[in-house]
């Protein structure tokens, strides 16, 4: 158990309804990605659906490449927390103390947090 705990601002905490996806977090229901291929408004490189990465919002993904008036600079999967495995929410961290409750302990993050919440700290248990 972590001494100093952070707090839910300092790791991004997403409620349920901003996750908004039973499954857990992904690029596949993420409004930054590209079906076909792979890709994402914001992050370079090979994109998967199942995928994911900190800057999810959820959303419709794009079909295809589209045309935009936006500048973006986009960021490497580095800088993104980018990670293949996706489907992130906090009955499958590691740190949910009790997954069996819809609202538990962390062991990372102060509170209580929910089942079909996410945060940036996240690890597949
Ligand atoms: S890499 Fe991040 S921002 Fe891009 S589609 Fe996946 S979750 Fe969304
Ligand atoms: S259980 Fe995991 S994903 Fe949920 S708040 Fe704690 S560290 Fe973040």
């Amino acid at each position: 158990m972590a001494e100093h705990k952070d707090s839910k601002a300092a790791v991004l905490y997403f409620k349920p309804k901003s996750i908004n996806r039973k499954g857990g977090a992904r690029c596949g229901a993420c409004w930054k990605f590209i079906s076909a291929p792979g890709a994402c408004l914001e992050v370079i490189g090979d994109i998967k659906a199942g995928g994911v990465c900190g800057l999810y919002v959820n959303g419709v993904p794009h079909k295809s490449m589209l045309e935009h008036p936006w500048r973006i600079t986009r960021v490497t999967k580095e800088e993104a927390g980018y990670s293949d495995e996706g489907d992130t929410h906090c009955v499958g961290c590691k740190f949910m103390a009790i997954p069996g409750d819809a609202r538990s302990a962390c062991e990372e993050v102060e509170g209580l947090v929910e089942q079909e919440g996410c945060c940036n700290e996240h690890e597949h248990r």
